[in-house]
């Protein structure tokens, strides 16, 4: 049995019609004779209404009950698909994230899963029923519903993909496929026809969201073929994240480019970013544990790290987190800094981190520099910095992160030719 994962994002299902195209896709692929599972995310603005809706009630919501409803979504989509496959005459069958076995751990709002027990969803692909399952939910070992967070149906895809020995897995969504750079903020954003699973997670852990982190991470453990594509247009083959190689070589020639292939495959900006630095802290061995310890028990992941050069034996330490991480890690750094008799604790929420992505990029020199006068040209401040051997991030003041990544598609020649 050749069987396929097929996803479709908000958009995808944000009204009857659109619920009905969705259903003819999937019952065209099962004429082609594939078993389907059909993975959907809440219709249209639906998580984002729940959100405020959720702030109108209450200023203190409980995490428990937070993922109750923002699971509500999802349930809507997943009963409305399978009415649109039955009045088709084709069988189908819906699942909550609970009854498709997804089990997860007990982190409210940012669940993981922990492993999928397929056998209801493979004993519904086996009657020849498409199943339809609710993406970015689970529950985990008590029974409590979670979601995984914002963005996280592509990884219930991924992952249930890889849990029914998919061979593949199609993530369709409101663009086609993956750009160098966001298509809505840079208007000559070229589409990637293939994107290694390195690339594909630097890239949207980075920010671009046409694919949740996780998902990517997924894929590459598992080697799972990932094809993102437009719902729109589902005849377009779309971008196909698989693993292009490891020699050089071989790169180049999967991605079907010649030797001019550019090193940076993309730009992107992350806006969710806030910074936190913590001022004259004593220069000490050991300082910067005692800071990042807490933080990392908290569960919050610190990203870019600068620590400035010492000044009469006492140094300023800044990195940045995610901002819906900020208020809880103001309070623990205000409290270690107390013990550490630092001076002070600022924060800034309104930056962005703009990076750009490429697996080839380590080998050429000068692309941080040519990234770094892109910016200054632009009159764009460079807060802080960090590198790896595929990317380089640059922290910046949010305002300046559309123009600073229009300003690198066009210095690394990302756009259309
Ligand atoms: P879905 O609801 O289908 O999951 P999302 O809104 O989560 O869709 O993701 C698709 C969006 O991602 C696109 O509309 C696009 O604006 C945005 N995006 C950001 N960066 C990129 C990129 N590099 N390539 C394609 N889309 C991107
Ligand atoms: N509905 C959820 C969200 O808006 C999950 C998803 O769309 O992937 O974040
Ligand atoms: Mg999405």
């Amino acid at each position: 049995m050749k069987i396929l994962v097929q996803k479709f994002g908000g958009t995808s299902v944000a009204d009857p019609e659109k619920v009905r195209k969705v259903a003819r896709i999937a019952v065209s692929a099962r004429k082609q004779g594939y078993a389907v599972a059909v993975v959907v995310s809440a219709p249209g603005d639906m998580t984002d209404d729940l959100i405020d809706y959720a702030s109108a009630v209450s200023k203190k919501i409980p995490d428990r009950e937070m993922d109750m409803l923002m699971a509500i979504g999802e349930q809507k989509s997943i009963a409305s698909l399978a009415m649109a496959l039955a009045e088709m005459g084709q069988k189908a069958v819906s699942f909550t994230g609970e009854q498709a076995g997804i089990l997860t751990d007990g982190i409210f709002g940012k669940a993981r899963i922990l492993r999928i027990d397929p056998s209801k969803v493979l004993k519904a692909l086996k009657e020849g029923s498409i199943a339809v399952v609710a993406g970015f939910q689970g529950v985990d070992r008590k029974g409590e519903i979670t979601t995984l967070g914002r963005g996280g149906s592509d990884t219930t895809a991924v992952a249930l993909a890889v849990a029914i020995k998919a061979d593949m897995c199609d993530i369709y969504t409101d663009v086609k496929g993956v750009f160098t750079s966001d298509p809505r903020v840079v208007q000559g954003a070229k589409r990637i026809r293939t994107i290694s699973y390195d690339e594909a997670l630097e890239m949207t852990s980075l920010g671009a969201k046409v694919l949740h982190p996780r998902s990517a991470e997924i894929a590459k453990v598992y080697g799972l073929k990932v094809r993102v594509r437009s719902s729109f247009n589902p005849g377009d083959a779309g971008t196909l994240v698989f693993d292009t190689g490891s020699g050089k070589k071989l790169k180049i020639k999967t991605r079907g480019e010649d030797m001019e292939r550019t090193y940076v495959v993309s730009a992107t900006a992350d806006k969710n970013q806030a910074k936190v630095t913590v001022v004259g802290v004593p220069d000490r061995p050991g300082i910067v544990s005692k800071i990042f310890s807490p933080i990392a028990k908290g569960r919050i992941s610190v990203d870019v790290i600068v620590q400035n050069v010492s000044h009469k034996g006492h140094t300023d330490v800044s990195f940045t987190i995610s901002r819906v991480d900020l208020s809880r890690t103001m309070a623990i750094v205000k409290k270690v800094a107390k013990e550490l008799r630092a001076q002070t604790v600022m924060h800034a929420s309104g930056v962005a981190k703009v990076s750009i992505v490429g697996a080839g990029m380590y080998s050429y020199p000068g692309v941080a520099a040519k990234m770094f006068t892109a910016l200054a040209k632009k009159g764009i401040n460079i807060e802080m910095i960090s590198t790896s051997e595929i990317k380089i991030s640059c922290v910046v003041e949010e305002k300046d992160a559309d123009n600073a990544v229009r300003a690198l598609n066009r210095e690394f020649r990302l756009g259309k030719k």
